[in-house]
């Protein structure tokens, strides 16, 4: 029997080691890896790289304290600035402390403006994380069962309704709007330029922080750096984590405008955010993404899956939508369709099933033209039976 807690339901599988697009198990089998452990491996496995990065780093130092000045959280700092368009940077470990460090400054900045019981509004089937304030601003009442009393300050509108947030300008009480610019638990779901940048321009009005969880979308996944590029709007805040270290824990909270220059020095911290070793791999990652051009490569990898998808699929009875952007695709099927990660995974491929009926593809931002090849021939067979069956 394990002795790790019950929190997952774990496939019979277990791998020993990767290379590029693809991971070995403990049997030898070899699978082709279109989910990069939930949009966290950007690299693919074992990038020659980011392995001499890190042997590098570890071999010099990997932990010192935030009570020193870091070298390398200054230098992350500087490129995160430089492609966010943000000015700070906070260094955390996961997505969940990236949005908890965006919370804690929305609420931060309402205070400052004498707002005693600050609220930030959060979208349906949004997912922030799994501590109590990120599972509270998640839209899963599954997931929050059993958890209650959860942590209050919270508004929950629908996803992409610019009205439904105009709606709550008379509340004094609020101070920020919340959203992932391409939903990713709640379905490959992406926000409408339009209303992005309608809520942009309501921020803006209401003095309102418009918060931008990036934590699966960011980091290059879908073309650009980031979600948000896509609308060509700025937002106060942006939250960074699965992508960023290429598979090390780290996490970030940008700020800028108005949300810039709120934290002093006992207002918010974490002993290992920040850490030389982490903030390696992510300087790393985002090295081998600008001198490999991978932001045009996932643009470009993405929209021929895309394509070649709705060419194999769109017609099918069953198939309800195929949609995404980059390398963060969905296909919604309409009925639960989770027997199919263990069809794929039988078939050599490593796939998600997301919201019951969406299949999830998140591969690494080195996928090209022939595992997307490879992806399609062995992925396509399988929808089309599944939905004959
Ligand atoms: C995964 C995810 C999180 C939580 O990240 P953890 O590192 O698991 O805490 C938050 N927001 C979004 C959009 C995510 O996809």
């Amino acid at each position: 029997m394990s002795h790790l807690m019950n929190t997952y339901a774990r496939q019979p599988v277990a791998f020993t080691h990767g290379a590029g697009c693809f991971l070995t198990d403990s049997e030898g089998k070899t699978y082709l890896d279109a989910l990069s452990g939930i949009a966290v491996n950007t690299l693919g496995h074992a990038h020659p790289k980011l392995v001499a990065a890190l042997a590098g780093q570890a071999q010099r130092v990997i932990h010192v304290s935030n009570l020193y000045h870091i070298q390398e959280a200054e230098a992350l700092a500087d490129a995160l600035a430089r492609i966010s368009g943000l000015q700070e940077v906070f260094l955390c470990n996961s997505g969940a402390e990236a949005n908890e460090a965006a919370i804690k400054l929305a609420r931060f900045y309402g205070h400052r403006r004498g707002i005693d019981r600050p609220v930030v509004v959060v979208m349906d089937n949004a997912f922030h994380g799994r501590t109590l304030a990120t599972l509270s601003a998640t839209a899963n009442p599954k997931a929050q069962k059993g958890f209650e009393p959860l942590v209050e300050g919270f508004l929950r509108v629908p996803f992409d309704d610019l009205d439904a947030v105009r709606a709550l300008a008379d509340n004094a009480n609020v101070v920020a709007v919340m959203l992932e610019a391409l939903q990713g638990e709640g379905g490959v779901t992406p926000i409408s330029s339009p209303t992005l940048q309608g809520l942009r321009a309501l921020c803006d009005a209401q003095e309102w922080l418009l918060v931008c969880d990036e934590v699966q979308c960011g980091m290059g996944r879908t073309g650009q750096w980031f979600g948000y590029q896509h609308a060509e709007v700025l937002p106060d805040v942006v939250t960074l984590a699965k992508g960023l270290g290429s598979g090390l824990p780290i996490g970030a909270c940008l700020a800028g405008g108005r949300a810039a220059g709120l934290f002093a020095p006992g207002n918010h911290g974490s002993t290992f955010g920040g850490n030389p070793l982490s903030c390696r791999a992510a300087l790393a990652t985002l090295e081998v993404i600008e001198t490999e051009g991978l932001l045009a490569r996932a643009e470009a990898t993405g929209a021929l899956l895309q394509r070649e998808l709705k060419r194999a699929l769109a017609g099918a009875a069953g198939v309800k939508a195929i949609r995404g952007k980059g390398l963060m695709l969905g296909i919604e099927l309409d009925r639960p369709c989770g027997a199919l990660v263990d069809k794929a995974r039988e078939a050599g491929l490593l796939i998600n099933v997301t919201h019951d009926s969406v299949i999830r593809l998140l591969p690494a931002l080195i996928f090209g033209e022939a595992e997307a090849r490879q992806l399609l021939a062995l992925l396509v067979p399988l929808i089309l039976d599944f939905l004959k069956g």
